[in-house]
């Protein structure tokens, strides 16, 4: 298994994480803990050491599951990471009583990578106000928490912020070989090497959709390797950037592990064609997109409730993979069909907010169109 050193940090750790974000499950929805516990075990037994859940996975059931399975471990042998869900956190209490909880619910007197989950610059903002940053620098001080992150989906100027606002141990970005402009991007990785900020990477497959590429894109890997999967391109991508020493994958069955395995026993880092072809299918890739959106949620909050992002991130993401099925349960999902775009009375408030300057009433009527009837 495949190995990085974090420098500043004095730990060494498997390139390869386990993510407990979408492990197996039982018929009644629950975490299916015999194949979780398998999978797990085979993981291990490989040389994998980082073990990374949160809060809020599993509606709460996988840190509770992580916590029993870590018993029958050497904890000592083992780096362990979770994530304070700053979204439930109004007050300096609701953080303390969070942190001892999420101790109780992981069984264990101190976590070795303690996050504060999906931030961006606002959510950070009130961390600071709260006291919240500070508390967590005293549980480090006290040698609860071992080192101190965050974990970020939001836009780079929000990530450049929060980056610069103090000496961190370690961040957890979003990073793949379609990614490259959105979220953090090229350019935050560029600032964390700048900074020293070593970097965990979470959806390195895109969640699963880089492993399941259109057929004529699929084949242009093919013709580079037989015998390897998409996936573990776009790992071997993400594992050839050095200043990357863990890169999370959220496994959900042995088949997922196994391959994932082998791409780091050895990892081979990527051969200048194979940059080129990766780059090829991301161009083509972002060709299909309906707008550049970036999520940044400048034009949010709609008057009349349209999820301005959300409706572009799901039309693009269809264009791109080209795949119904990709977007399918989350477009129909009834709990939020009013904030589809039928909603937008084409008021105009959110035009001048918008930094890519789209024309957000009239491709919200293509993402109607296009989605409602697809091909
Ligand atoms: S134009 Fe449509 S999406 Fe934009 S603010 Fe008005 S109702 Fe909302
Ligand atoms: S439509 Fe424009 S302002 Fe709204 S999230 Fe997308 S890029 Fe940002």
């Amino acid at each position: 298994m495949e190995k990085r050193t974090f420098e500043n940090l004095g730990c060494t750790t498997s390139l390869l994480g386990f993510g407990a974000m979408r492990l197996p499950l039982t018929q009644n929805g629950k975490i299916d803990e015999e194949q979780a516990t398998l999978m797990l075990d085979t993981a291990l037994d490989a040389g994998v050491n980082y073990l990374d859940t949160a809060y809020p996975y599993h509606n709460g059931e996988s840190e509770p599951f992580i916590g029993k399975y870590l018993k029958k471990k050497d904890r000592k042998s083992l780096y362990l990471a979770t994530k304070l869900p700053q979204w439930l956190v109004n007050s300096l209490e609701d953080a303390k009583r969070l942190f001892n909880e999420q101790l109780l619910r992981l069984d264990t007197p101190y976590f070795d990578f303690y996050l504060i989950h999906s931030i961006d610059k606002k959510a950070f903002d009130k961390m600071v106000e709260l006291g919240v940053v500070a508390y967590l620098e005293t549980l480090q001080k006290e040698g609860k928490i071992k080192h101190l992150g965050f974990s970020f989906h939001s836009i780079y100027e929000d990530f450049a912020y929060i980056a610069n606002f103090r000496p961190w141990d370690f961040c957890q970005i979003q990073y793949n070989y379609l990614d490259t402009e959105d979220q953090a991007g090229d350019k935050g990785y560029a600032l964390s090497e700048k900074l020293g900020i070593p970097l965990i990477v979470m959806e390195p497959i895109k969640g699963g959709s880089l492993a399941n590429l259109a057929p004529e894109l699929a084949s242009k890997l093919q013709i580079l390797d037989r015998t390897a999967s998409s996936a573990s391109f776009a790992l071997r991508w993400v594992a050839s950037h050095p200043n990357v020493k863990v890169i999370l994958s959220g496994m959900s069955n042995l088949k997922q592990v196994e391959d994932n395995l082998k791409t780091f026993e050895p990892f081979v880092p990527l051969q200048d064609n194979e940059w080129q072809v990766l780059k090829e299918i991301h161009d083509i890739m972002l060709s299909r997109l309906g707008n550049g959106c970036t999520g940044c949620k400048y034009c949010m909050p709609c008057p009349f409730g349209v999820d301005i992002p959300g409706n572009f991130a799901l039309w693009n993401k269809y264009r791109m993979f080209q795949d119904f099925e990709s977007v399918k349960k989350s477009w129909e999902n009834p709990e939020v069909q009013s904030t589809r775009p039928p909603v937008c009375t084409e008021c105009g408030q959110c035009l001048p907010l918008c930094p890519q300057h789209i024309n957000i009433p009239e491709d919200l009527k293509k993402v109607q169109m296009e989605l409602s009837h697809p091909r």
